[in-house]
């Protein structure tokens, strides 16, 4: 079947996972123990399901992990992290031919998403990356990547079957094989092939994903 549109992740997919790492730190300086129980915590829901209200479940597991009330950890969550995150990441920058390249593909008629397991908007902006068709976090659909929830609301966003999707992603476990579960195509950026792979490319630059994006139509 004709791919017709595509999906990115963002971090370490749309800029190198060295920011991530780098945006993080203070925040990771100023509140250790939340950040810690938060990184636990996001570990943790991905094996939950049924999910009604992520962003309470997330506070509840936090709390009950930190000890200390729900209610609070929710508003220290938003305020001190997913604030605090969105400003720091003012740095960051797309990988080289990025803008370029997927200008191309929107004058070659593709439909273009982006969906990622944190919020999106600021990074966007500050990647000067912000002409999409559909842009979210897979948080509004309750559940994180690997879960097909996802990946199904960015087709449904796009207004296409999973099978006329190409999923781009840095991460095999959740990218790749989320999105293959639910039938998408799916592109890995990694300077390693695995020898498993389910991936139908992989790829170490995006001039070689946008060759074979080219050949592939
Ligand atoms: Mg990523």
């Amino acid at each position: 079947m004709k791919i017709k549109g595509i999906g990115f992740d963002i971090d370490g997919t749309l800029y190198n996972n060295c920011f991530m790492y780098l945006c993080t730190i203070p925040s990771f300086l100023k509140h250790p123990r939340l950040v810690y129980h938060y990184s636990r915590a996001r570990t943790e829901i991905r094996k939950i399901r049924p999910i009604d209200n992520f962003r309470r479940t997330q506070a509840e597991l936090v709390a009950s992990s930190m000890k200390v009330d729900g209610h609070r950890v929710r508003t220290l969550i938003e305020t001190k992290l997913y604030e605090d995150w969105e400003r720091s990441f003012r740095i960051i920058h797309p990988f080289d031919g990025l803008q370029e390249g997927i200008s191309g593909l929107r004058t070659d008629g593709y439909k273009l998403g982006v969906l990622s397991d944190f919020p999106v908007q600021n990074k966007l902006k500050f990647l000067g990356l912000e002409d999409w068709d559909c842009s979210f976090t897979s948080e509004s659909t309750n559940y994180l990547k690997p879960h097909p929830e996802p990946f199904l609301e960015l087709a449904a966003r796009l207004e296409l079957q999973p099978e006329e999707i190409l999923y781009v992603g840095n991460s095999y476990e959740k990218d790749v094989l989320g999105a293959a579960a639910v039938g998408m195509k799916t592109a890995h950026l990694s300077s390693r092939r695995r020898g498993d792979t389910v991936a139908d490319f992989t790829f170490s630059s995006f001039p070689e994903l946008f060759e074979y994006i080219k050949k592939m139509n």
